[in-house]
């Protein structure tokens, strides 16, 4: 019978393979939101008197994040940003959750409805060549109007729940596949693209997918039930199970890998030097090419629906 490591109680919710450690669910929340804070520490990711935004889906990652946070900084100005984007039911279940979440704890939140600001939806792009590609055309999409709306809201930090086994996972595709350049994208802190656009930070490198989820449950956060319809099985699919693999032989694996990975990224971009920027003709974001590629993507759509 397991005892919780840090209060001796015998009812022990969580057990953490790689510190072989069991836990109540009270040392599980504190452990969970002491790991956060120490996270954003190392990293020097905000000050406690910063204005964060943070990047909420309704998920158990996001929402994980922006709990944890209010909890670990309880003087730190919190902003949720979520992004409505339009898919028949799933949408906006995802956003009735988020008002439940952002309720409970006071804080302010920011909706972008992709319908009502751009005209179009991320069904739109089932018509299209990328039919496909849509996981990685929503993340395109969202990934800009996170700046746009961190500009907006006026924070001087843009939070994301990347979890440890979604940056695990990059970092093997990355190695396997040789795309250096993508791995300054999931550094832990990333300067911004130009002035006064937001810093982008992951508090939740060091949490385990999992524990985000537990953290929810037994925490009682309002998350989703319903999954998104588009969801599919992309190549970071077989890395995150050649991780689990690993992890049966080595509890530890997916903080191994982790940490190499950040000890090896200033290294990589010494020899790698960064793309030039110019400014897209369209939207004036920082781009590597004349139209950024979330204008490309805009006006696909847009030539779609005026053809139809
Ligand atoms: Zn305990
Ligand atoms: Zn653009």
């Amino acid at each position: 019978m397991p005892y919780c490591r840090m209060c001796g109680s015998g009812t022990v919710i969580a057990y953490l393979p790689y510190a072989k450690m069991s836990l109540c669910q009270k040392c599980f929340l504190e452990f969970y939101v002491r790991r956060v804070k120490n996270t954003v520490e190392e990293f020097k990711m905000f000050r406690e008197d910063d204005v964060v935004g943070v990047a909420v889906s309704g998920g158990k990652d996001s929402s994980a994040l922006i709990h944890s946070l209010s909890k670990a900084f309880p003087k730190l100005e919190l902003k949720a940003l979520h992004i409505n984007l339009g898919i028949p039911e799933y949408s906006d279940h995802c956003e009735s959750r988020v008002r439940l979440l952002v309720k409970s704890l006071d804080i302010e939140l920011y909706v972008f409805d992709v319908k009502k600001r751009l005209g179009f939806t991320i069904e739109d792009f089932m018509k299209t060549r990328f039919k496909r590609k849509i996981c990685s055309i929503c993340g395109t999409i969202k990934r800009h109007i996170f700046e746009e709306m961190a500009l907006e809201a006026n924070v001087r930090v843009l939070a994301t729940g990347h979890n440890l086994d979604d940056i695990a996972s990059v970092m093997l595709n990355t190695f396997f596949n040789g795309n250096w350049s993508q791995l300054t994208r999931i550094k832990p802190l990333l300067p911004p693209l130009a002035e006064n656009m937001a810093y982008k930070v992951k508090p939740l490198i060091r949490s385990p997918e999992k524990e985000n989820l537990l953290y929810c449950l037994y925490g009682e956060l309002p998350i989703r039930s319903l999954g998104c319809p588009h969801a599919s099985q992309t190549g970071i699919r077989k890395y995150m199970q050649l991780l689990e693999r690993f992890s049966e032989e080595d509890p530890g694996f997916k903080y191994i890998i982790l940490n190499r990975f950040l000890e090896l990224i200033p290294m990589i971009e010494n020899v790698f030097p960064k793309p030039e920027l110019t400014r897209c003709r369209l939207c004036n974001f920082p781009s590597t090419n004349e139209i950024c590629s979330y204008c490309k993507r805009i006006l696909l759509v847009k030539q779609k629906d005026a053809s139809a």
